[in-house]
């Protein structure tokens, strides 16, 4: 069973459930669902909703960036300051990263620091785990 978010052309929203997709292309070809509202016969899918339902998971869609443009530049050199410092005091693990941040996680592995890359999905994954997880700034070499 197949459940869709429907909407009519009054916009009132109802669910359906159907026994396939085909099942509902074919009722709704042939005018078989109407609005359990105002008995409307034209009908369409609602856009897709995330499937994630609260304000909190959905924040974590996003990943915090600031803009260099404009931004102090001795900020912008102690962020430098800042990465090289974690450059210098973590091993670089690159793809391996999501594997090696849970095995320090879980303790299958000593503690200590590491960097890599991760996906977006891949940190966001770590993140629910409660496996913290920080982007490294991003930063253009001086120029010197
Ligand atoms: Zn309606």
């Amino acid at each position: 069973l197949i459940k869709y978010a429907l909407q009519c052309d009054s916009a009132h929203e109802f669910e359906v459930w159907f026994s396939s997709s085909s099942d509902f292309d074919a009722q709704l070809k042939r005018g078989f669902i109407t609005c359990p509202v105002c008995n409307s016969s034209k009908i369409k899918k609602q856009l897709m909703r995330p499937s994630v339902s609260s304000a909190g998971n959905r924040r974590q869609d996003n990943l915090p960036v600031v803009s260099q443009s404009g931004m102090n530049p001795e900020l912008v050199s102690r962020l430098r300051a800042l990465r090289k410092e974690v450059e210098r005091n973590s091993e670089d693990v690159g793809e391996r990263f999501p594997d090696e941040a849970r095995s320090i996680h879980y303790g299958e592995k000593p503690q200590r620091g590491i960097r890599g890359k991760a996906s977006v999905k891949e940190a966001r994954e770590l993140f629910d785990e409660g496996v913290g997880v920080l982007p490294l700034p991003v930063l253009p070499e001086e120029n010197n």
